[in-house]
Order: C-alpha cells, then structure tokens, then sequence
C-alpha cells in the first residue's frame, strides 16, 4: 500500500476470509477495495423481530400469511409418493419444534444444496400436512456458512439472537462457487467495517447535509450493512442514493459546462439554401417543425457550440428537420454529417435526402462499410477536400480513411444505439485545420420518447427540443392483437388490403441468440405466403444475412410498388418510409420489445389511408394458481409465466395506445431503467440503489445542488469544498476525462 492511498483503497484481500480465490470473484464483480466491499449493497434484510418460532406455526397455516422462521436442518429425504412423483422433504427445527419443507422439482438438485446442521431462514406459506406442519417451495437464506470456517469470529446464530436485522447480498453462482456467501459475506462486510470503518469520511459540504437532511456518511455507509432499525435502513439508502445521484449529476455539470467553454461556430442564418427547399416542399411545415427549426437556428448562431436532442415520436417529420439545420452549414460553406445507426437506414435515409435536395442541386454522399473500394474512394476524397457538402452514413464514418475538410454540423439519428464513446470519435474527425479550433454543432435525432427523469441522465448534457405534432393528414393506425389461431383471418385480411392496391409488411423476430431458428422462421413464413393466399401477388423476403445491392433492391422495388408483401426480421424496424403500405402483421409479436413494437407500427399510417397494425402472438395462457393446486409452479416456470404475463401486457399496451410517451411509460416499469438503454455503456457511473423513477424528487434535489456547486465554485477551491474536492478527483474524474475527450 502506497503511503498516499486512502485506507479505504486497501485490497480486499487485507480483508479476513479473502484469499486469492475469493478475491477473484470478487474482481470479476468489479470489487477490489475495502470501498468496493462496502458499496457492495444489501439486496434485502431478514429482520430478527419478524421470525416466528415453529410452535407458534399453527397459527398462520392457510391464512396467506408469508413467515419466516430460522431453524437449523435436522433431517432430508426424497420420497416417492404412489403417482411416482417424487418430492425432496427437508426436517428443518428450532430449539422445540419441527417442520417440513417441500419441493416438488429439481429435487436431487435441492437435496444437495442443504447440509445437515446447517442454519436457515425459511420463509413460506405455511400448511397443515396431516398433523405436520409444512412450507412447500420456501424460499430460504444460508445463515452459516456452508462450508467449514473455523476461523469465524463472529458468532452469526448468537448475534441473530440478540434481534438484528442482517443483510442479505446477492449471491451469484461463481460467488457460491467459493463460498462467498451467507454467513461469510457478513462477516467480510464487518471486518472491513471494524478494521477501516474509522477512515470513512464525510465528503460532502456542511451545508448540504444540513439543508437535505442527510445522513452522515461515515453512519450510513456502516448502517445500511447492519442497520439497528427500519428507520436506519431508510435513512442510510437515502443517503447513499443521494449520493449516487449527486455525482452522476456533478458529472453532467462538468460535461456541459466543458462543452460550452469550446468556441463553437457562428453560422448566419440567412435566406439561403434552407429557404428554397421550404419553397419546393410538396408540404406545409407544422407548426412543431417551425418552433423546433426556430429553435435549431438560434443555436447555430450562437457562438457556443449546438448540443441538441430532439425528440420526435415515429413520423412526426425529423428528417425535413435535419436536412433543413444542414442545409444552414452547407450555406455558410460547411461540410454536415448524419449518421444512422444501420446500413439500411443510412441508405434509407440517403434515398430520401437525395429526393429532397434534387431540386436545389445538392447532391449528398453516402459512406458504409458494405461499399466496395472502388465506391468508397472517390467518396472519401470528396469529403477530404470538401466538395462533398452532405454525408450519409454509418459507423464506416469513424474509420481511419474519413477525413472532413470542414466539418460544421452532426447530425446522429436514434442516438441510444451509439455510445457516447462514438459521438466523441466524429468530434475528434471535425478537428481539422479548416474549423480553426471550433466544435461542430450536434443535432441529436430520437423517435423513443424518452420520460424527462431519464432524458436528464441520459441526454442531460443536452438541450431538448420535442416535436409534439403529426404532419396533418395522418391517419391513426388501427391496432388489434391476434393469437396464432386466427392468422388465417389475419392474412384474408391482409389480402384484401393488397387487392386494394395496397402494401403489407410481415415482421420476424430476430434475435442474436437464436438466429438460425429465427431466419428459418421467416423463410418458412415467407414461403407459406408465396404458395399459399398470395401466390398470385408478389411477394419478398428481407433479412439481414443479404447483401446490400439485393437489401436496396428490394427495399426501392417495395418503394415503388412492385412488391406486395414484404416478408422481414426487424431491419425494417426504423426509418422505412413507404406511404403505400397500409398493413403491419408483426409475428411472434410476444418477442418484441415495446418500443420496437412501437417503431413497427409507425412503418404504416404515413399515407392517406386508414391502415392497420396486427400483433400476432403465439403465447398460451398460463394458469399460476392451478400450477401451484398441482404441485408443478417451479421456480422456473414461476418466471416463464411472469414473461409470458408481461409479454401480453406489452401486446395490450400498444394495441390501447399510440402514445409514445405512454408506451415509453410502461416499458420503464415492466423493464426497470438500467435495462431502458443501457445506461452502462454510455459512459455514467452505476446506480446501485438509486432509481431515476422512482426517485425523481431526489434526483431533482441533487440536480440542483450539484449543478450549484459546478457554476459557482467549479474547481472545487472554497475550503467548504476540500473534501469534495479529493473525492471527486479521485474517483470521479477519470470518468469525466473519459467522456470529454473531444
Ligand atoms: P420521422 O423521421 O420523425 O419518423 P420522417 O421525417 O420520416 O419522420 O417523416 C415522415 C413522413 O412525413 C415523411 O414521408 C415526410 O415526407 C412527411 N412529412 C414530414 N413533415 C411533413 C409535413 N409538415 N407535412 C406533411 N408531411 C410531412
Ligand atoms: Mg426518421
């Protein structure tokens, strides 16, 4: 240990009970300091004072009631019952009395987890088996170790028994793997807390605390491991979410204000370019379009740099948008980027910009990575020496051979599917000695509406603009949900719609883990189609595993009409404008996400017609209550109805609303926010207990405090701020130097 490292760096292996095989898992969990053990949280706690004792069982049999008993394991047994099913019995007691505890599945596998002697908290249901009472499918908690350790000083069953609430941590199979688990977890947790719970300090200001309310650190940080009281528990993950939020929102602070301190460029708006396309449209901006433009304009001319997210659900124009905000960098001689997150939509996208501009005489470029040599040289050399004014294109952007001439205005559609990593890469191509040391302006483009809370963190370094209005015209689109038995009503259906003159998407879930079987699917889906009800129509399959002249060909044949039915996994999932066609039949529908489901049905309802969205879903129902009467409600089948139950909820969502804020809603709390984006990879540090939903009131409060402290005392210097100040160059700044690299 270097003198200068804080005590609270020591490796974990300092710690009791840590070898070296310990602390690998624990390294393979991104543990590796005394701190990281003690930010290694409690999932829940078992409160001593809520345990019943087993006499005193009878009481709650078939009230409902879920208790928890402790007792140590006495006995176990597989029994084989007359219908040969077999079931695994576990004699569990305490000082006077017994009971049973049953499983029904993966018996062997139950039979070997307990031990004889081994101390449990149960907690269950409780029943009165024929005199005898009983818990079936408990679920239960280690509280020795079960492995021997004759080395534990602490004497778990004696401190259970003074009436403590003890943590339970999340125990991960590698984790159990070397007994890192029940008991010993406790007792590394307290021995990093009694050897160098002393050197916890207090980091952030006086004043905060005060006014907040807040827990002291040094008390937090030991109380949410052994908290004497429910209240300590709520007081100490107050604290420590605070916590959690404040520098998250410190470091959004820093980020922006690190990019408004780069000069950025002074476009002149003038009546230029711009203007001539509004004059050539064959359609009147809404009136969302003009504010947002508006809005888009004031910051090009600003002299700070432009960071803009703007909002837009599926369809409501953000193309036009863009290409009018590049259009104002093209006039003032500027290169503009736009970026997609796909070959397809790049190419989507380039076919539709390149209409748009024809009749101004601009002639945009594309850059993917599928285009050959000979495709892609001269396009890159048009970029370098500037005569290109417009690129399109995909990650193939990023690529050493790009060079920009001069670069004034990027623009990246469906960001969230770009890390923060990449945004920065293209600022660090816009540095060229043309731009004379000043930052391109970026327009961010989303169709996932995203809730303000999450936009905050997400996006909070950016400013919003949202276009909260549909090109007029647009029809809602009819949404139903199918189950599989009644496709053939669906495609008789579908084949009306074609015999009108119109077009029909049929969508395939496709899934990296299960490719195969998904690519098989839509080919047989595709050839029923072609042999069966539209065998005189005509009909195509689209998937990702082609090439792109056949994907293109495909993609301008269905644009123009002379295909019917278009058979595809989701690479049509964004973007895809075809106005013509009216039908969306999603298959497999339970599979899909909310917002693709919502992305899905936005591929429709662009023309005049009314048109129509169909989920079709392949999900039988699946009783919970009648599993459980059987005996057959395992573990695994608990959560496959789970799936099952949220998969229909997500159905159901889309079909009662085309409300993409609505939609967002529910798919935040079926999934939980860290799964919403992946929050992990765009460059923040992990919220442990933290939630920005539910905790939006903290979330604010902690904006506030922390966005103060970044304005009126950025560098931390006031002698209030000393702590603050070691804590976040510590631990806080590599992160922010890691997302400020451009
Ligand atoms: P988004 O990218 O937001 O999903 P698009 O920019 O692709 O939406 O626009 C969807 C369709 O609406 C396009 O066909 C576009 O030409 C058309 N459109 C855009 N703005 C208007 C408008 N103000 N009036 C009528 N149609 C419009
Ligand atoms: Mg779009």
């Amino acid at each position: 240990m270097s003198p200068s490292q804080h005590p609270l760096d020591t490796p974990v292996t300092y710690v009791k009970r840590v070898g070296p095989r310990r602390a690998n898992v624990f390294a393979s969990m991104g543990i590796h300091t005394i701190r990281d053990v003690l930010h290694m949280y409690p999932r829940k706690y078992l409160d001593r004072r809520s345990i019943v004792k087993i006499r005193d069982l009878w009481q709650y049999v078939d009230t409902g009631t879920e208790v928890t008993v402790v007792a140590t394991v006495r006995g176990k047994d597989i029994v084989r019952s007359y219908k040969k099913r077999e079931r695994f019995i576990l004699v569990v007691g305490d000082e006077q009395s017994f009971m049973d505890c049953i499983w029904f599945r993966r018996t062997r596998t139950m039979e070997r987890l307990f031990r004889k002697g081994e101390r449990l908290a149960l907690s269950g249901q409780v029943t009165d088996f024929k005199g005898t009472l009983q818990m079936v499918h408990p679920s239960f908690d280690r509280l020795t170790p079960q492995k021997d350790d004759e080395e534990d000083e602490h004497n778990w069953d004696e401190m259970f028994n003074t009436g403590r609430i003890l943590p339970i941590y999340t125990e991960t199979a590698d984790m159990k793997e070397v007994g890192l688990e029940g008991g010993v977890l406790r007792s590394i947790v307290m021995h990093a807390l009694e050897k160098y719970g002393h050197s916890i300090e207090e980091y952030l200001p006086e004043e905060i605390i005060r006014q907040r309310n807040l827990m002291l650190y040094p008390q937090a940080l030991p109380a949410i491991h052994f908290p004497r009281s429910g209240d300590e528990i709520q007081r100490s993950r107050q604290r420590l979410k605070y916590d959690e939020l404040f520098f998250l929102q410190m470091l959004l602070g820093y980020r922006r204000r690190g990019a408004r301190l780069v000069p950025g460029i002074s476009f002149m708006v003038k009546s230029g370019l711009a203007r001539n396309l509004v004059d050539q449209l064959p359609f009147k901006l809404t009136e969302a379009q003009k504010k947002v433009i508006k809005e888009i304009a004031s910051d090009m001319e600003s002299s700070k740099p432009m960071h803009r997210l703007l909002q837009g659900d599926v369809g409501s124009g953000k193309t036009i948008v863009s290409v009018l905000s590049m259009l104002v960098a093209v006039d003032n001689g500027y290169q503009a980027v736009f970026m997609a997150p796909t070959e397809i939509l790049a190419v989507q996208h380039f076919t539709t910009i390149r209409q748009l501009l024809e009749p101004i005489g601009i002639e945009p470029k594309l850059l993917i990575g599928s285009q050959k040599k000979a495709e892609r040289e001269p396009v890159e050399a048009s970029v370098a020496n500037g005569e290109a004014k417009i690129v399109i294109g995909t990650h193939a952007l990023f690529q050493e051979s790009v060079s920009f001439y001069k670069l004034g205005l990027i623009v990246i559609d469906e960001q969230h599917r770009f890390g923060v990593m990449q945004r920065l890469r293209l600022y660090e191509k816009a540095k060229t000695p043309e731009v004379n040391g000043r930052a391109p302006d970026l327009l961010v483009l989303t169709a996932t509406p995203i809730p303000r809370t999450l936009s905050l963190t997400l996006y909070g370094d950016l400013d919003t603009s949202i276009l909260d209005e549909r090109p007029p015209g647009r029809k809602s689109v009819k949404t139903a949900v199918r189950s599989k038995n009644e496709r053939d009503k669906v495609y008789a259906f579908a084949r009306d719609e074609v015999n009108k003159g119109r077009q029909v998407y049929v969508v395939y879930p496709l899934i990296e883990q299960s490719q195969k079987v998904d690519l098989k699917a839509a080919k047989d889906g595709y050839e029923e189609l072609q042999k069966g009800i539209f065998k005189e129509y005509i009909v195509a399959l689209l998937h990702g595993k082609m090439t792109r002249e056949e994907n293109e060909d495909i993609m301008a044949r269905f644009r123009d009409g002379r295909i019917d039915v278009l058979v595809a996994t989701t690479v049509i999932e964004v973007g895809v404008d075809v106005p013509n066609a009216t039908v969306m039949i999603i298959e497999h529908a339970e599979r899909f996400g909310l917002s693709q489901l919502h992305q899905l049905r936005g591929r429709v309802g662009r023309g005049r017609d009314q048109s129509y969205c169909i989920l079709v879903h392949y999900l039988n129902p699946f009783n919970k209550a009648a599993a459980f009467n059987r005996g057959t409600l395992t573990e695994r089948s608990f959560e496959k109805a789970e799936e099952k139950e949220k998969g229909m909820v997500r159905l159901e969502t889309i079909a009662s609303t085309e409300d993409g804020f609505k939609i967002a809603e529910v798919d935040l709390k079926l999934r939980g926010p860290g799964d919403f984006f992946g929050v992990r990879q765009s460059g923040f540090p992990e919220l442990k207990l933290a939630s920005l939903i539910d905790d939006r009131e903290l979330l604010y409060i902690a904006r506030t405090d922390a966005f103060a402290i970044v304005k009126n005392d950025p560098h931390l210097r006031e002698h209030s701020h000393d702590a603050l100040r070691r804590h976040f160059e510590h631990y806080m700044k590599p992160l922010l130097e890691l997302t400020r690299a451009g």
